[in-house]
């Protein structure tokens, strides 16, 4: 198994300002830690830099309005939302972005590498088709699952792990049953949509799929969902592809969220959906960096631990440093396991006309 990062230093030219949570030391302390490993020196690991992408990329899944107005907003720099800055250049640093997951999607598509994980900023799945939100501009997961069917995939699956609802993408691909969307995300929270409830519309009913968890939801909650819904789900859509917006802002030392998952429990995580990958679509799988926010002590040990997954390298090693671990106790809610339970049962009523898997039980 071999796996493709993307990766170019100008991922760490965009910033909002200093002091802005989605800032480049998420960036520059992971690449360190990856350095320090010595990840680019294994045979299993590729660097690949990405190329822009074009406005017929964007406009595959942005209006033209939307694109010219951050094209105009680069020039002297303007503002989407009180979290969301558009500094100037904004526009050359989305492209290069969007075009990073094109450019992780050509890698997989081409051969060269089994699967990658594109570790880009600004991140892109709160931004729907025109609009942008929360430190999002450019949908740069959507843009990819876009290109991938112009290449030819007709079924892509997204998993959207990010604590937060990826509401643009939802939105963008609520009506289309050609992309299964699929997001784990901590509810009630930001940006306030993901209910369980919200299954598609139209052609797209029963192709939308949200996982909302509470607060304090451990390691034990993601397995449980991927054994019961993901890996189930995937196995009967048979999708082409999986992409997989990975926000790393579930750890449980993540400054903006309150979920508790560890960086060993985010690698297994990723090697269940390589082992699932390998047996539904030769391995395909394209990573796209979304949030994460723990600068030191979450993102450098979750970014290393994916990668790890993904080269099919031992995981044993996968840990935060040990001053972590007392905070790792106190995150964890030991509510969360049976009230996800509960979610599960009530949201497989409302998906059972759409599903065979469920039908079965
Ligand atoms: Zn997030």
């Amino acid at each position: 198994m071999t796996c493709g990062i993307v990766y170019d230093p100008s991922y760490l030219a965009h910033e909002q300002s200093s002091s802005h949570p989605e800032r480049r030391e998420r960036l520059s302390y992971s690449l360190d830690q990856l350095e320090e490993e010595g990840i680019f020196d294994l045979p299993q690991i590729k660097l690949f830099l990405p190329k822009p992408a074009t406005r017929d990329d964007v406009l595959l899944v942005h209006t033209p309005e939307y694109l010219k107005f951050l094209e105009d907003a680069s020039i002297n720099g303007g503002i989407i939302d009180s979290d969301t800055y558009i500094p100037r250049n904004l526009i050359h640093d989305a492209l290069l972005a969007a075009g990073g997951a094109i450019t992780g999607a050509d890698a997989v598509l081409n051969q060269e590498v089994t699967n990658s994980f594109v570790l880009a900023r600004p991140p892109g799945h709160h931004a729907g088709r025109s609009h942008g939100a929360g430190f999002c501009y450019l949908n740069n997961v959507a843009i990819m699952v876009r290109h991938l069917q112009r290449r030819g995939l007709r079924r892509i699956m997204i998993l959207d792990w990010d604590a937060h609802h990826g509401n643009g993408t939802e939105e963008i691909f609520y009506d289309d049953p050609s992309v299964l969307f699929c997001s784990v995300h901590q509810y009630p929270f930001y940006p306030g949509s993901g209910r369980f409830e919200d299954i598609g519309i139209g052609d797209g009913k029963g192709y939308n799929v949200n996982l909302p968890i509470p607060a304090g939801s451990s390691d034990r909650v993601y397995k449980y969902l991927l054994e019961e819904m993901i890996i189930p789900l995937a196995d009967e859509y048979m999708p082409d592809a999986i992409a997989i917006s990975a926000g790393q802002d579930n750890h449980f030392t993540d400054p903006l969220t309150g979920l508790a998952l560890t960086a060993r429990g985010y690698a297994e995580l990723m090697k269940e959906m390589c082992i699932l990958a390998d047996s539904i679509c030769h391995g395909r799988i394209i990573a796209v960096l979304e949030g994460g926010y723990s600068m030191e002590g979450g993102l450098p040990y979750t970014n290393l631990g994916l990668i790890a997954a993904m080269a099919g390298l031992d995981l044993s090693a996968i840990r935060e440093p040990e001053i972590y671990q007392n905070l790792l106790k106190e995150s964890i809610s030991e509510d969360a396991f049976p009230q996800v339970v509960k979610m599960i049962s009530e949201l497989k009523k409302k998906l059972a006309a759409h599903w065979y898997f469920i039908q079965r039980y």
